[in-house]
């Protein structure tokens, strides 16, 4: 089968195209044909070789994969079934999606909502998972729409661009903060109501507290940024945090948390609990307009995702990649 393959030696690391026997595949229960993987941000860092994303050589990189099972020891799946993968160690321990097979145990597999197609659920990926379950991180926490506007930022990117379109659907007034204001018009097709230039969120507050602006966020920059958004939450509202494209340290006060109680909720998509993954897909294909899921996906073959790696650490990918990794 062909697949990416991350090796090292002497601390160096090489990722290259090979072509390699299934039967190097690990022991696991159920063998999945893979249709499609996709591209985040974590799979251009492990794709470039860089550190902090595989922890374990060798390696097939692809955080993500969405195929159909094609022998199972699990009476959960059945061959003919089609499953979908995200996270879940895939490119950090465990051999993920950028080949055309892969070897999984079933409780990391979902079959997959019948309304999503093997390639929309890459465009989806882990960047669109991501998305769903920070809105319903911030429903928890009595995000409710009606009110003030939520703020996506690292909007024009993966995490930000689905994020967009749910909060759009669900009724929210979205704010997409952005680098790119080329992009302001892909950003209104999503649903956004305003653009904000991604500049502007990261003056530092003098006196630590701004007027109140924002009724929820989802920060896929981090940073100077996450810094510069908390001083202008309103009162009780949130910010999940998902993600550091501008960086992971950041500087501030404590005093929106403890004038205003705002709320700070990390977001992790790797370790999901079954039921959580089980609910944020089931809402995605009630929630995510699919028509706007297509408008924003390219497809690419495996063989490029070399290139789409480099793109996506420069932050010059619109929307989704989905890898077709039989083309
Ligand atoms: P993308 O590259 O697709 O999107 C990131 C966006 O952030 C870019 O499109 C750009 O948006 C903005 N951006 C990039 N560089 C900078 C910068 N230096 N300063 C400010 N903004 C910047 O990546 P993803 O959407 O796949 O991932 C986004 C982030 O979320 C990554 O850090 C990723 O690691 C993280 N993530 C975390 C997950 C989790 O489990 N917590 C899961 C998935 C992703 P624009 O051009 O609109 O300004």
């Amino acid at each position: 089968m062909r697949a990416i393959f991350a090796s090292q030696q002497d601390g160096k690391t090489s990722v290259s195209l090979q072509e390699i026997s299934k039967d190097q595949l690990p022991a696991a229960e159920v063998l999945v044909h893979i249709a499609y993987s996709s591209l985040n941000y974590k799979d251009g860092l492990a794709i470039t070789g860089k550190p902090g994303v595989i922890r374990k050589f060798p390696m097939i990189p692809g955080i993500d994969f969405a195929g159909t099972v094609e022998e199972s020891s699990s009476s959960e799946f059945q061959p003919g079934d089609p499953v979908v993968l995200t996270g879940a160690g895939a490119s950090e321990t465990l051999w993920g999606g950028y080949a055309e097979y892969a070897r999984w145990n079933a409780e990391n597999l979902l079959k997959l909502p019948a309304s999503i197609s093997l390639k929309q659920s890459m465009a989806i990926g882990t960047a669109g998972f991501t998305a769903m379950q920070s809105v319903i991180a911030l429903e928890r926490h009595g995000l409710q729409p009606g009110g003030r506007e939520v703020l996506v930022t690292g909007a024009a990117g993966g995490v930000g661009s689905v994020a967009v379109a749910i909060l759009g659907k669900l009724g929210y007034k979205v704010a997409a903060s952005t680098g790119r204001p080329e992009l302001a018009e892909y950003l209104r097709g999503l649903g956004a109501s305003e653009i904000v230039d991604r500049a502007a969120l990261t003056v530092p507050s003098k006196a630590g507290l701004e007027k109140e602006r924002w009724g929820g966020v989802i920060d896929s920059v981090g940073g100077t940024t996450l810094a510069g958004i908390l001083p202008a939450m309103a009162n009780g509202a949130s910010v999940a945090s998902c993600g550091l494209a501008g960086g992971a340290a950041f500087s501030a006060t404590v005093l929106p948390f403890i004038l205003r109680g705002v709320n700070l909720l990390g977001i992790n998509s790797v370790r999901v609990a079954p039921t959580d993954r089980h609910e944020i897909w089931a809402r995605l294909s009630t929630d995510l307009p699919l028509a706007l899921l297509d408008s924003m996906t390219q497809v690419a073959p495996l063989g490029q995702v070399f290139d789409w790696g480099e793109k996506i650490l420069a932050g010059q990918v619109r929307g989704r990649v989905v890898i077709d990794v039989n083309s």
